[in-house]
């Protein structure tokens, strides 16, 4: 019998641990897709491509051309759109299914957090008094700020932000995470931080910024996530891997 094809839609650190387990597995052959943003990605335990597929069509007929058994949509929590173009190719081939997409942060006691529903929300949010922002949403939504200029920001992403906003008061760093909850505390305190924009990705590696500002007393306005609609979702490496055996045991092939 041939081994079980598993298209892995990536760009997170859990698509990376899933494809190093899923590598483990004589049965199955799995391809990591990457958008393609990164200059430089992280090495990977398994074959990649990189770039998009075009949109739901181009998907759509990747998954029938490769003639891949399964697809497991494990991108970004706030990467919207290959996300529901996962969802459309899936139902329009009927190629099994799945998202892995880490639970959301949970607000505690201590947190001073102001919960919108996008990047934009988070502009208003910031009211008009000018204050010195945090903004750990990432490069690509940072534009959104332009029509904020009032405040003064330190805008951190991993690639650069280009162009650079057109605001009188920003200040750029460049890093990758884990961030630990000290350094986040003495980077916020050294900053004069007011007040932090973050998306609500979840997952360990930059929930230090979320504790830092907790110990600090510093407002976070929290971008949360769109969910999206009736996807059959697992939170962990384990529970996806369960789901493979799952789906692939023999009373199910075929299915
Ligand atoms: P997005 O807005 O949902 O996707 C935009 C387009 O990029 C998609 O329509 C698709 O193009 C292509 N694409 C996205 N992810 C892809 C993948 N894994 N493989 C192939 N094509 C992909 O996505 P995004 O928010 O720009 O995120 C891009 C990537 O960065 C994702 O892989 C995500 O996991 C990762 N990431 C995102 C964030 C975030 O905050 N959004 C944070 C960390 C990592 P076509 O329509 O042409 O197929």
């Amino acid at each position: 019998m041939g081994k079980h094809r598993i298209l892995i839609l990536g760009g997170t650190a859990e698509a990376r641990q899933l494809a190093a387990a899923l590598a483990l597995r004589p049965d199955c052959e799995s391809l990591l897709s990457l958008a393609g943003r990164t200059a430089e990605p992280m090495a990977q335990p398994v074959p990649t491509r990189s770039g998009g597929f075009g949109g739901s069509g181009g998907l759509a007929d990747f998954l029938k051309v490769e003639n891949f058994d399964l697809l497991i949509d494990a991108t970004h929590p706030f990467a919207a759109r290959i996300s529901h173009n996962a969802t459309i190719a899936a139902q329009q081939t009927a190629i099994p299914f799945f998202a892995l997409r880490r639970s959301a942060w949970k607000q505690e006691p201590g947190d001073h957090w102001t919960r919108v529903r996008s990047v934009t929300d988070a502009v208003e949010a910031l009211g008009t008094t000018p204050k010195r922002v945090f903004l750990a949403i990432g490069r690509q939504e940072a534009f959104h700020f332009e029509s904020a200029p009032q405040h003064s920001y330190l805008i951190r992403s991993v690639d650069p932000v280009t162009p650079r906003l057109d605001i009188p008061h920003a200040q750029y760093m460049l890093a990758t995470g884990p961030f630990e909850e000290t350094a986040e505390r003495a980077l916020l305190i050294e900053n004069r931080i007011e007040v932090i924009v973050a998306k609500n990705s979840g997952g360990t590696a930059t929930y230090g910024k979320v504790a830092a500002a907790r110990a600090l007393g510093i407002a976070v306005i929290m971008v949360e996530r769109q969910q999206p609609a009736d996807v059959r979702t697992v939170e962990t490496v384990k529970d996806a891997l369960g789901l493979v055996d799952h789906l692939f045991s023999p009373m199910k092939r075929g299915v």
